[in-house]
């Protein structure tokens, strides 16, 4: 630490002033933008350690290094070498040939897992971080990488700070630095004016350091240091990189190629003695061997899936969902149940005042939208005239109730050039800022009435919020003196009974408890028509030090107005709900509103259904674990929950061992649900840094919607993976059945090394990539979730391909034998050629089979997967050019074929689709499916 200390950068130790001319940055306007993005160019982005470039001539080295390949390269080597030494220069061909295809291979395999790896580096750049910054006095977001020194950022609660930064404001800033330190006491930060060189970087109270955690509070600061120059950098390079995550899937598949490997080596165990004993020279079966070894083992695997998983992830960002841990692809597929928080989520979060409802009436808001038109009309205990209130910022209440709207408040409103409002913070807040707006009640005008003293921010926990102002006023002795208040909003049935007077027929009286039975009464009433209710408090304070815990000034308040919101559901939850409860997946609603409220936009969007239960978060509290894991699946809605809650109800859901939980969480207290549950769904718009880091995804729209979009992909991505597997060992088993008979039967060998490398090429590439990106099967989301302990290679799938294999093998050995017995006099070349574009055929038409297990491949359309046709007319074409062009003749050893040969390929690669389409009814009739 002691070099730290004497580092140049002693930020702490200088004047706000020297900071900022040293810096030359402004503490109201932040730098330009052209200004930035020189500092930018000078000082580096701000990344802790670039992310390593994908080193283009290791993954093609990587190509190489397969041991069979090596093995083949060194065999083709010796017999080069061998032909030239015994200059038989002729059988120099096939030798070269052979190194050419292996080089061919690893370039095609190089460029998929080049563009692979390098989309998936793409996206994640997309889920870094942002940071919020003042730029031209503008507020703007921008991805923390962007920031430069000098930079002025605004921090609130939740943020993770994203560089060294002096303090210039602070309202109750309250920092997490344990990333920095290892102490978890939470620090006072504050814009102190000066600290002692000396002072430790754990002590540094006007200094916030990058990777650290705003637990509370909000505040400004100006950047000072940047990536590799922050705290957190001197650390970072000490550390070593983290190693990439494979996937549970990607982890099984290393599995099964090496189980394929040794296959692949008894194969190569069997063949050669059989070989020697028919006479070959064993350099030659050891080339046989070698290449049908190579045949057996997709190496195309691994870089298919993750090109399937790079696709998908794009898929499921153009709808709106952002991967942040690839293992979650996987996981989301198998999906069973989604906690979902309400506001925002399933509803739409831009709300509205409807009603404010006073002790002695009911005040009804009209206008759409985020604009100042709008009327409040007054509705006198039910009678009939409603009249409009001509200057509401002249009713005492209502202006009272409107001033504590829009004071005890975090956020704020940018008037936008039609007039319309944006939020700049939470909903909620804004929709009491817009409503102050309709009273033309400006934040102007109650800045010269109110000086800000303090605030105990909202906290989902305490469900409420108070501020503290003084404002000018003459005592009854015509003293000029500032009076304090604390201004209180937050949920009705918390802040009613802190109330002790109410504000009433333009005074203050005693809250009686019949006054207080019906103001219980209106708010249950009213959260019953899923309105979002809030109640609007405040007390008169003598005085006020920073020592006072909010319970000390949220007491004793007088009441004021409830202010009722309509947030209304997104319109396309509804559907989505019902989509995932027709996937198996249960839909649960877990949010911290008020119980009416909760049940009813329950009820409406389908989430609580007959039977359905609902629990507040203190009936949780009486419950004990087990009873709960009991409830837990009958229970679809949670409310008046806090965060901690949430890990129980995720617990209680995992309990049985059965279910993979989906919850979304968007608060910093909501990091250890979201790390918890399988799948941890963090909000993009209105989620902290703290819960998008504990997630495995992140929703950009934070809508309900693009979750179950993204279970859809999810199940989608898992199904390609599945099919192009399937395609690949079915057809590996075919090709080394037939090569594997004519030894056996005491035949010559159907194909030759060159053939078969060939025909491992044409077959095993194309065709399996554009199957990894088939169009998502009509029943997808109409199946339930797959079992998540159940192995990618089930044992269905298993039998499937063994049987498809072995089928292949033999239409494909009995093409050979037909041409080599029957059509010819044992004529092996012509034999081989019929044997090797029959092979091509017929494994490039079984794609077509794989495309679904069930659905003809008539039904599902010939042309849905142009990929597919792309892949099959390409190799045709291929294999035309390679059947009658000399030289590729030469290279393959093959020889022209006529009519009658084509006719019979064609006629014996067709039979496995005309086998696949019998079995697939057979499937279907007997699982009652509908065609
Ligand atoms: P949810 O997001 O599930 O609706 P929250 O935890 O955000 O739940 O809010 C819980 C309760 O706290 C709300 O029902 C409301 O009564 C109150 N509340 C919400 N936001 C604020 C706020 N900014 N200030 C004061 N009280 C709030
Ligand atoms: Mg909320």
């Amino acid at each position: 630490m002691a070099s730290t200390l004497r580092s140049e950068n002693a930020w702490h130790a200088l004047t706000l002033d020297e900071m900022l001319a040293r810096l030359n940055a402004n503490v109201h306007n932040g730098l330009s933008a052209s200004e930035a993005s020189l500092r930018l160019i000078q000082y580096g982005r701000n990344e802790l350690r670039p992310p390593a470039p994908i080193s283009p001539l290791k993954l093609l080295f990587e190509q190489f290094t397969d041991f069979i390949v090596l093995v083949l390269i060194a065999a083709a080597i010796v017999s080069g070498a061998i032909a030239i030494y015994s200059n038989r220069l002729e059988d120099l061909i096939n030798p070269i040939a052979i190194l050419a295809i292996v080089v061919l291979n690893a370039f095609l395999g190089f460029f998929q897992e080049y563009r692979a790896e390098r989309s998936l580096a793409a996206l994640k750049q997309l889920a870094a971080p942002n940071a919020r910054v003042i730029r031209d006095g503008e507020p703007r977001r921008i991805p923390a990488a962007d920031l430069a020194p000098g930079d002025l950022v605004e921090l609130h609660s939740g943020d993770i700070v994203p560089a060294d930064a002096r303090v210039v404001q602070s309202v109750h800033l309250r920092l997490d630095e344990s990333t920095l330190t290892g102490e978890s006491n939470p620090v006072e930060k504050s814009a102190l004016p000066k600290l002692d060189a000396e002072t430790p970087v754990d002590a540094r109270e006007n200094m916030l350091h990058a990777g650290t955690i705003v637990l509370y509070g909000r505040g400004r600061a100006v950047v000072t240091d940047t990536g590799m120059q922050t705290q957190l950098g001197r650390i970072a390079r000490l550390v070593s990189e983290i190693k990439e995550e494979e996937t549970p899937l990607q982890q099984r598949l290393d599995k099964v190629g090496q189980l394929l490997v040794y296959i692949s080596l008894a194969i190569v165990a069997i063949i050669f003695p059989l070989g020697l004993l028919r006479g070959n020279s064993p350099l030659d079966m050891l080339l046989i061997a070698v290449s049908l070894a190579v045949a057996a083992v997709p190496e195309g695997l691994a870089a298919v899936v993750t090109i399937a998983l790079a696709l998908g992830l794009r898929r499921m960002i153009r709808r709106n969902a952002l991967i942040r841990r690839l293992p979650a692809v996987e996981t989301l597929g198998a999906a069973t149940v989604i906690c979902s928080d309400k506001t925002g989520t399933l509803t739409e979060s831009e709300m509205t005042v409807r009603e404010m409802a006073f002790a002695d009436r009911l005040i009804t808001v009209t206008g759409e939208g985020y604009t100042r038109r709008g009327e409040f009309r007054e509705d006198h205990n039910g009678a009939p005239q409603n009249s409009n209130i001509a200057s509401p910022k002249d009713d005492d209440a209502l202006r009272l109730a409107l001033t504590i709207g829009a004071l005890c408040n975090a956020s704020r409103l940018v008037e936008q050039p039609d007039e319309r409002f944006r939020v700049i913070g939470d909903p909620t807040e804004g929709a009491l800022l817009v409503t102050a707006e309709k009273a033309r009640l400006s934040p102007e005008e109650l800045a010269g009435e109110f000086r800000f003293v303090a605030e105990y921010p909202f906290d989902p926990v305490r469900k409420r919020m108070s501020s503290v102002y003084a404002r000018h006023e003459e005592d009854a002795s015509d003293v000029a003196d500032e009076q304090l208040y604390t201004f209180v909003k937050g949920a009705p049935d918390l802040i009613l009974p802190l109330c002790t007077r109410v504000f009433r027929n333009h005074r203050v009286q005693d809250l009686d408890e019949k006054s207080f039975a019906a103001l219980v009464e209106t708010n249950v009433g009213l959260a019953l028509q899923a309105r979002r209710v809030l109640a609007l408090a405040y007390r008169r304070l003598d005085n006020w030090n920073k020592t006072l815990a909010p319970q000390a000034v949220e007491r004793e308040l007088t009441f004021v107005a409830l202010a009722a919101m309509m947030d209304p559901p997104r319109a396309e939850v509804k559907q989505a709900v019902a989509e995932a409860q027709r996937a198996g997946i249960k839909v649960v609603m877990v949010t911290g509103d008020h119980p009416g409220t909760a049940a009813a936009v329950a009820r409406e969007l389908g989430i609580s259904r007959d039977g359905d239960e609902l629990l507040t978060g203190s009936q949780l509290n009486q419950l004990t674990n087990a009873e709960l894991e009991a409830r837990v699946e009958r229970v679809s809605t949670y409310a008046r929950v806090s965060p901690e809650d949430k890990l129980r109800i995720v617990r209680a859901w995992k309990a049985g061992g059965k279910n993979v939980v989906a919850m979304t969480g968007d608060g910093i207290n909501d990091a250890p649900a979201l790390k918890e549950a399988a799948i941890g769904i963090a909000m993009g718009v209105h989620g902290t840094d703290v819960a998008k880091e504990a997630s495995d995804m992140i929703l950009t729209d934070d809508n309900f919607a693009s979750i179950v979009a993204a279970i859809e992909e999810g199940r989608a991505i898992y199904d390609n993976i599945r099919k192009f597997i399937h395609y690949l060992l079915s057809g590996n088993i075919g090709e080394v059945l037939t090569i594997f008979l004519g030894p056996i039967l005491g035949l010559p060998l159907p194909l030759l090394p060159i053939q078969i490398l060939w025909m491992n090429l044409t077959t095993d590439s194309l065709p399996a990539l554009a199957l990894g990106v088939e169009k998502s099967e009509p029943n997808i989301m109409s199946r339930p979730p797959r079992d998540p302990d159940e192995p990618i290679i089930n044992r269905a799938l298993t039998w499937l391909m063994i049987s498809q294999g072995l089928f292949i093998g033999l239409v494909q050995f009995a093409g050979f034998l037909l041409e080599y017995l029957v059509f010819t006099d044992h004529d092996i070349v012509r034999a081989r050629s019929v044997t090797l574009y029959l092979c091509i055929l017929t494994q490039n038409l079984h794609a077509f089979n794989i495309r679904s297990q069930w659905l003809s491949i008539f039904r599902l359309g010939l042309f849905s997967n142009p990929f597919l046709i792309f892949s099959f007319v390409a190799v045709v074409a291929i294999t035309l050019l390679t059947a009658y062009v000399p030289i590729f003749r030469t290279i393959l050893q093959t020889e022209p074929i006529g009519l009658r040969e084509w006719a019979m390929i064609i006629g014996l690669a067709i039979l496995p689709v005309f086998a696949m389409e019998i079995v697939k009814e057979i499937r279907r009739r007997a699982m009652n499916i509908e065609q």
